[in-house]
């Protein structure tokens, strides 16, 4: 299929040759957006680019999110000014990046970002030109894309028309090169140019049509919905870290959950989380239920403020992995313990080929599995040091979480919902009526011992469980 699909990207007779126009344009009166509303730093630098005699604008997500009434999430600013020239107008300027080159404006913590305007690469204008295949892989991707352009080629190469949106604070004027505005109306992603052909240069646009159309709750139009399902593939081949940003992105949005139906609508998910997919597909009322549970209260904190940590979230997308992975390990021959250690190794190694989760991320992730198996031991002074672990919420979220997907836990999280509300003494009593339960929840395990130095301790020779 990919070699079909780059053939036909190559083909002299290009399906959707890209039309040149005029941009509409829209006065002040004849849209929403005031420049009182945009940040003023951002009103600054296109100022003081424009008073140097360079074109400049605010564009993309916060003209989209502005005639929206949404609170942008960060200022983009596009000009005809090199990243050097632009450096050369500021003070508090540094050039960043190597695949392209962008400008950072600071202005205490916040950042403008600056863009020179830039063109798609060039077999888009010129099929017979061989020169650009080295800035492309086998399916069409593009591997570069730093050549500079027009305002209309920035337009151009842009995602999607309602990211096309270039803002003129001083006239109060919007450039539209793409009906972006026509789409912000009718509640539309729509791509700009062959929706097949930019998937193909760049995959993560099924992600970020997703994405948008669940922020902002539009729908992706219909042929710019129509190949992601095919093509959805074709993020095995994106890098891993750009990927675990995506993801990121997609999760931390506050809108997880829609987020999270349109990518299995689109098949989108597997490519992402293929392990997860899988447990999905074998257990889906457990599977389904868990990760919606946790990407609804991972929406719901995120609206009230609180902090939400990727681990957490990893956590809960793989866990429903875990089960098989531990079976087929102990039907190697290992231990449950162990197995569960090599199963989650393995698990997480795994989902890191496919979005390179980091350490900081992984080693807690690792803590709330670990959490899991250590929550039922309670007695003695375990409880209590449990209560002072770092990890212990997060491990008791969690453990809320998989009761909140139907596991039997004999009622874990009600004990230790009331283990943590209890006094001193009720905490005492907690504990010594989990010596007197005749179920197994509150014994602790017989620890395996290495060596031959068996000591005879209080616990030794009771039973794991009565
Ligand atoms: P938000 O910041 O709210 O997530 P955004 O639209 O600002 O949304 P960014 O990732 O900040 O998204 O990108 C800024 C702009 O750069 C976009 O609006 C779009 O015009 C352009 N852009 C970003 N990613 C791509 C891409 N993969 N292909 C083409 N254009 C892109
Ligand atoms: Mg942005």
């Amino acid at each position: 299929m990919l070699k079909k699909l780059f053939q036909s990207f190559r083909s002299p007779l290009r399906r959707f040759p890209r039309p040149r126009h005029t941009p509409e344009i829209l006065s002040g009166r004849q849209h929403s957006l005031h420049s009182e509303d945009i940040n003023r730093h951002a009103v600054s630098v296109v100022e003081r680019l424009q008073q140097a005699g360079y074109e400049a604008y605010v564009v993309g997500g916060c003209v989209r999110d502005l005639l929206l009434h949404l609170s942008p999430k960060d200022y983009d600013v596009a000009t005809s000014a090199t990243p050097e020239q632009v450096r050369a107008e500021f003070r508090n300027a540094r050039i960043i990046g190597r695949r392209f080159k962008l400008v950072h404006v600071h202005y205490g913590r916040e950042i403008i970002e600056v863009a020179t305007f830039r063109a798609n690469h060039p077999e888009t204008d010129d099929e017979d030109d061989a020169s650009h295949l080295a800035s492309r892989n086998e399916s069409g991707r593009i591997l570069r894309d730093n050549i500079y352009g027009t305002l209309e080629d920035d337009a151009q190469r842009r995602d999607f028309t309602i990211n096309a949106l270039y803002y003129d604070p001083t006239s109060e004027r919007i450039l539209d090169h793409t009906r972006g505005v026509h789409d912000i109306r009718n509640r539309l992603i729509r791509l700009i140019g062959d929706p097949e052909q930019r998937y193909l240069e760049d995959p993560v646009r099924m992600l970020r049509a997703v994405r948008f159309a669940a922020k902002l709750d539009f729908e992706i139009e219909k042929h710019s919905a129509e190949p992601i399902a095919e093509l959805s593939d074709l993020l095995c081949d994106v890098p891993s870290a750009r990927l675990f940003d995506e993801i990121l992105k997609l999760f931390l949005g506050g809108k997880a959950l829609r987020t999270f139906e349109l990518l299995l609508e689109y098949d989108l998910f597997a490519p992402l989380f293929p392990a997860s997919a899988e447990a999905l597909e074998d257990n889906p009322e457990y599977a389904g239920t868990l990760i919606r549970n946790a990407l609804a209260n991972t929406d719901q904190r995120i609206a009230q403020g609180k902090p939400v940590t990727p681990a957490f979230l990893f956590a809960a997308l793989l866990w429903p992995a875990l089960p098989a992975r531990v079976q087929e390990a102990q039907g190697r021959g290992l231990p449950p313990i162990p197995a569960m250690q090599e199963a989650a190794h393995e698990l997480v190694w795994e989902q890191c080929q496919r979005t390179a989760i980091p350490k900081r991320f992984t080693m807690p992730m690792r803590e709330i599995w670990d959490m899991q198996e250590r929550l039922p031991r309670r007695q003695g002074r375990r409880a209590d040091q449990l209560l002072d672990n770092p990890r212990f919420r997060a491990g008791y979220d969690f453990l809320l979480l998989r009761e909140s997907a139907g596991e039997q836990t004999n009622g874990l999280g009600d004990w230790w919902t009331e283990y943590q509300e209890a006094g001193d003494s009720e905490r005492r009593s907690m504990i010594r009526e989990l010596s007197n339960r005749s179920d197994d929840s509150g014994a602790p395990r017989k620890r395996r011992r290495s060596g031959g130095r068996r000591k005879r301790g209080a616990n030794e020779g009771a039973p794991a469980s009565e």
